[in-house]
């Protein structure tokens, strides 16, 4: 049976984790970034040297296409893919994993002169991680970049998309120019590592993703009356803080008791004004974000969470004011591309199991223009987006070699 190069793909994944490379291990290469842009350069001469068509897209999406230079709506590709961006100390894993799996696929199938009936491209998909845009380049490729945005878009210490998009060669404004025509693409299946304990736990080498979590992100402003922190009698103080923490304690309560098993909750930002020890606070506010597999579970928790904010302010003599942020749906993954994965398990005598994603990935843009899914290998320890990320090696041959078949598979 086809099997991809481990060696190969172990060398790719420790010469791309040379770009942006900290002392202590780990990388930060965001994207645009020189380190980025030097690790892209690197990519498009692998993917020549292993025999595939390299192209950028106006999105500064990479590709290698086997048996395909550029999309149509008349030959439909099978595509698979992740990104090559990371977070700040990131590892050596998250995203890399996805793209070089892909590519190490590609060239395997090449080079053992099989020819699917379709045509196979891997994607490295620009700024997954959202330095500037949350996973700006699928959004730009599946048609759901809006162009108006991209001359406000920034990073949070205020960088701005357009002037690192110049630096690195390309012309913002085109960015959404990348969509790819009606019907290019017949099937997504990307490999990634898990980012999280369950796989491990359970000693099951492969998780077929059936959704990817939605995320409702809500701003919770609480108002009080600011006052002098020494002479204003407790009992008279409308302190606006203490909404928000009884809110945040109350909120997790609800969010775990209502949600069901698969819910998550967090409260990360707090602000509190004018932010002055001797001042009582008069206003304080924080962002709640939710997430689940299930849009109505997402939708039914967020009604529950604004009358609790009105119950929280009113029993505090507070005027509070609930404004959602952004909602990204839940996206089921196709059972055409799930049923791939499981027959490609079933091949390599590897058990399964199936997970929903709890992080939001490229394949989630893809899954609104075609059948779209997602594997998952072990991590170790489950730890992600930080230096010491891991995988052993022979989770990683497993999953490339998955991929491997769920792709013959797809394009047979
Ligand atoms: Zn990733």
């Amino acid at each position: 049976m086809l099997s991809v190069s481990s060696a190969r793909l172990h060398a790719r994944i420790a010469a791309l984790a040379r770009f942006g490379a900290l002392p202590g291990g780990g990388v930060t290469r965001s994207c645009w970034s020189p380190a980025h842009e030097e690790a892209r350069g690197w990519l498009l001469g692998e993917i020549k040297s292993a025999g595939l068509t390299p192209w950028v897209d106006p999105a500064g999406n990479v590709f290698g296409g086997l048996g395909l230079d550029r999309f149509d709506g008349a030959t439909p590709a099978v595509l698979t893919g992740s990104h090559i961006d990371t977070v700040p100390e990131g590892g050596t894993l998250d995203g890399a994993l996805g793209v070089l799996a892909g590519l190490e696929c590609l060239q395997t199938i090449h080079e053992a002169g099989a020819a699917p009936r379709r045509p196979l491209a891997v994607a490295a998909w620009s700024d997954e991680e959202g330095r500037y845009g949350s996973l700006f380049g699928s959004r730009a490729f599946c048609g759901r970049l809006d162009a108006a945005a991209i001359p406000a878009m920034a990073a949070v210490d205020g960088e701005r998309l357009v002037d690192v998009m110049t630096r690195a060669g390309f012309d913002p404004l085109r960015a959404p120019e990348a969509r790819a025509p009606a019907g290019a693409v017949d099937a997504y299946v990307e490999l990634h590592i898990e980012q999280g304990p369950r796989l491990e736990e359970a000693g099951i080498p492969i998780g077929i993703v059936d959704a990817i979590v939605g995320i409702h992100r809500a701003r919770v402003v609480f108002a009080g009356q600011a006052d002098h922190a020494g002479t204003t009698p407790m009992e008279r103080r409308r302190d606006a803080f203490l909404g928000a923490a009884d809110y945040a304690l109350k909120a997790r309560e609800l969010v775990v008791a209502r949600g069901g098993p698969r819910v998550v909750t967090n409260v990360g930002v707090v602000q509190v004004h004018p932010g002055v020890s001797n001042i009582v606070p008069g206003r304080a506010e924080l962002v709640h974000e939710m997430r689940d597999p299930d849009a109505a579970v997402l939708e039914r928790l967020a009604g529950e969470c604004a009358a609790l904010a009105r119950d929280v302010a009113t029993a505090r003599g507070l005027a509070v004011e609930v404004r959602p942020m952004s909602a990204t749906m839940p996206a089921p993954c196709a059972p055409r591309v799930q049923t791939a994965i499981e027959a490609a398990c079933a091949a390599l005598g590897l058990a399964w199991r199936r997970l929903y994603s709890a992080a939001g990935h490229d394949a989630q843009n893809l899954a609104a223009i075609t059948d779209a899914g997602m594997l998952f290998v072990p991590s170790r320890g489950g730890r992600s987006h930080r230096v010491d990320e891991a995988s052993d090696a022979e989770a990683i041959e497993r999953g490339a070699n998955t991929l491997l078949h769920t792709l013959l598979r797809l394009a047979a």
